[in-house]
């Protein structure tokens, strides 16, 4: 069974067609500027690809109509008929408490996703208007709502809650509910399999570092912590958001610069992290360049950010008892030898033991520590498409 993924934006949506058994990816592509002018792309193994063309899209619906022609079409196409699609998995930035699991979309679930709107005011809008869209065109297929904070709801307390006043927690919903969970539990799923164990035998710690990047403690094949928390701001530095900091800050330098709470939360989200503290760039690559030619603050920020990473290593480690395979992914992850290599490093104590040799790799499925390392040091591409087309099969099955 096909199923194609949809992650809908507020004027874009990224699509996949994928099948899940075989994890064969049949087509794949974006639909941007929707509401405005609408430039289609596309691209299929063996096919013509569509590169940014113009097609009008005043609303998702005309995009997703573009997607399916595409991927239905005679010369370019990639499927004969519609019913070659089995179900459509969508990516849902926010569940809240509602969703500890992915689930088959109905009028409940869609109300459930707008009560999460208050706690991600700009990703649940655009998420639910792409379902909306694909149930206006797609009539009768199944759909299915994929969430990323729904692997983190196995948190016990002690983790999700913050020490505020409990009015916060039960009136106002403020807790830890982490994100990135869809990529979480799919390289917990695939490091399992490379471990030769089955999920509940292994405590897994997962550093999705990006552009955004959180860290996840995986006990059983359940998330029992993550870095990020009530939003995506919390955890390590980030691309150019700050991560954990001192709360104190913001009523000291808003008072200092004369700032408002929305200008701080912009600085703290889009000014701060790597970027914020080299001056150079949010991306990893730049730093490095930077730092390779003595720029002190760029290899200052590489080192900061490693540092924080080893740091929830050892939390995570200390919070499951142990650990047997700390696992790489995301961007700077897959891509990034040098940061792997400051995040492992002083971690021989606890068993890690980096491969040199092994880690001299991008982007694919390798164990980078050395045979006699007791903690193993993963490198696991993620696929949250991948991931999404997976559990959407399984509850369409059911
Ligand atoms: P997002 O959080 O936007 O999904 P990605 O997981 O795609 O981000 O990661 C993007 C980041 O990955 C870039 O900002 C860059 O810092 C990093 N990256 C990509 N390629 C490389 C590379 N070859 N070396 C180091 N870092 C890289």
């Amino acid at each position: 069974m096909n199923i194609l993924v949809i992650n809908a934006g507020s004027s874009s949506l990224k699509y996949q067609l994928l099948d899940p058994e075989s994890g064969v990816l049949l087509a794949k592509g974006l639909c941007e500027r929707i509401g405005i002018d609408g430039k289609f792309t596309y691209k299929a193994q063996g096919k013509k690809t569509l590169d940014a063309i113009d097609i009008p899209m005043p609303t998702h619906s005309e995009a997703i109509q573009a997607v399916l022609d595409a991927l239905a079409d005679g010369e370019n196409g990639v499927i004969s008929s519609m019913s070659e699609i089995g179900a459509v998995g969508h990516r849902v930035v926010h569940g809240g408490e509602a969703f500890n699991k992915s689930v088959l979309i109905d009028g409940a679930v869609l109300q459930a996703i707008e009560d999460c709107i208050p706690l991600a005011p700009l990703h649940n809008p655009a998420n639910l208007t792409g379902i909306r869209a694909c149930q206006k065109v797609m009539p009768g297929v199944p759909m299915v709502a994929v969430f990323d904070t729904a692997f983190h709801q196995t948190m016990p307390a002690k983790a999700y809650m913050y020490a505020l006043p409990y009015a916060w927690y039960e009136e106002d919903k403020v807790r830890r509910y982490g994100f990135h969970g869809t990529s979480h539990k799919y390289v917990a799923g695939r490091a399992a399999a490379m471990l030769g164990k089955k999920p509940e035998e292994v405590k897994l710690i997962s550093c999705h570092l990006g552009n955004g990047s959180s860290i996840a403690a995986v006990d059983s094949g359940k998330s029992v912590d993550t870095s990020m928390g009530f939003t995506p701001l919390a955890g390590v530095p980030m691309g150019t958001r700050s991560g954990d900091l001192d709360a104190g800050i913001l009523q000291y330098e808003m008072n200092k610069r004369g700032m408002g709470i929305d200008e701080m939360l912009n600085v703290l989200n889009k000014k701060s992290g790597v970027e914020g503290l080299s001056l150079v760039s949010s991306d990893f690559r730049d730093l490095e360049n930077a730092a390779g030619k003595g720029d002190a603050k760029a290899a200052l920020a590489q080192e900061k950010f490693a540092y924080e990473v080893k740091k929830y290593v050892g939390a995570y480690a200390a919070a499951m008892g142990g650990v047997d395979a700390v696992i790489f992914t995301a961007g700077v992850g897959e891509n990034d030898k040098a940061v792997r290599s400051m995040v492992c490093q002083g971690l021989e104590y606890m068993g890690v033991k980096l491969d040199a040799a092994a880690n001299d790799v991008r982007g694919k499925e390798t164990v980078l520590s050395a045979p006699d390392s007791k903690v193993k040091v993963l490198l696991i591409p993620t696929n949250e498409e991948l991931m999404i087309a997976m559990d959407t099969a399984e509850i369409v099955k059911q």
